[in-house]
């Protein structure tokens, strides 16, 4: 499978990149895992404004899904008619946050997306396995696991170290983890990781390779974010870019 990310800032867009969006494509299959604010721009210029078959929200920050709603215009109005309506498998309440998202007053979204709501366990979506689990975030919130051919790309989502996000990056070939925050400083519980906790999570897990992602530019520091990953992970380690992909 490939890995494209299409946005990595955390918590809102940053001056290099949208939020987070990162496009997983298999088998001519593209699965286009959140789309945060300003990622729509970037599907478009690394993939193609049409160029995804299902999606997978994490979870309903706006930092995750906003994007979600603008695409509704993108397919409910497309100039050579309106296309079939896309799966998406988000937390419960997806098709109501959207809905509300995209306008005040025009209804559901039916006719645009059709919604499966998110449970712990696993299940296909096209050709991969995907597995989801509960993660340490305030609200509803799913780490990721996608298996093809042997192959295992495991997201975080968002999350606070916990044992669900140990068992999703289980072995895998590409551990695509945030790291909000900085190490050393007095972090609120219960809502992100480090770039020491990203790579003491990858070393527990027996991951391959790191790809930290979430960083949240302007309030932090990527160099520091990697050194400190770096400094707990013996593996290779790099920092999500817009556009950067990846062969798993
Ligand atoms: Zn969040």
């Amino acid at each position: 499978m490939r890995l494209t990310v299409l946005g990595c800032a955390g918590s809102f867009p940053g001056p290099e990149s949208p939020c987070s969006a990162y496009l997983v494509e298999a088998d001519g299959f593209r699965l286009l895992i959140d789309f945060g604010s300003g990622s729509l721009s970037s599907l478009q210029r690394y993939a193609g404004l049409n160029a995804v078959d299902a999606i997978v929200l994490s979870h309903l920050h706006c930092d995750h899904m906003m994007d979600a709603a603008l695409y509704v215009v993108v397919r409910r109005y497309a100039p050579d008619g309106p296309y079939p309506p896309l799966p998406v498998y988000a937390p419960a309440g997806a098709p109501e946050r959207l809905a509300g998202a995209y306008s005040a007053d025009e209804g559901p979204l039916d006719d645009v997306y059709t919604f499966y709501s998110l449970q712990s366990g696993s299940f296909p979506i096209g050709p991969f396995t995907v597995t989801v689990d509960r993660v340490n975030h305030p609200i509803e919130t799913y780490g990721v696991r996608l298996e093809h051919n042997g192959r295992v790309l495991a997201y975080s989502g968002d999350t606070a170290v916990c044992d669900a996000v140990l068992r999703l990056a289980q072995g895998a070939d590409l551990f695509l983890c945030e790291a909000s925050y900085l190490d050393g400083v007095d972090n609120p519980p219960g809502l992100h990781l480090t770039g020491r906790e990203a790579g003491e999570v990858a070393t527990k897990a027996g991951v391959r390779r790191l790809l930290l992602t979430h960083l949240v530019t302007a309030w932090g520091s990527e160099a520091e974010t990697l050194e400190a990953a770096v400094g707990a992970f013996q593996g290779p380690v790099e920092i999500a870019r817009p556009g950067a992909r990846f062969d798993v």
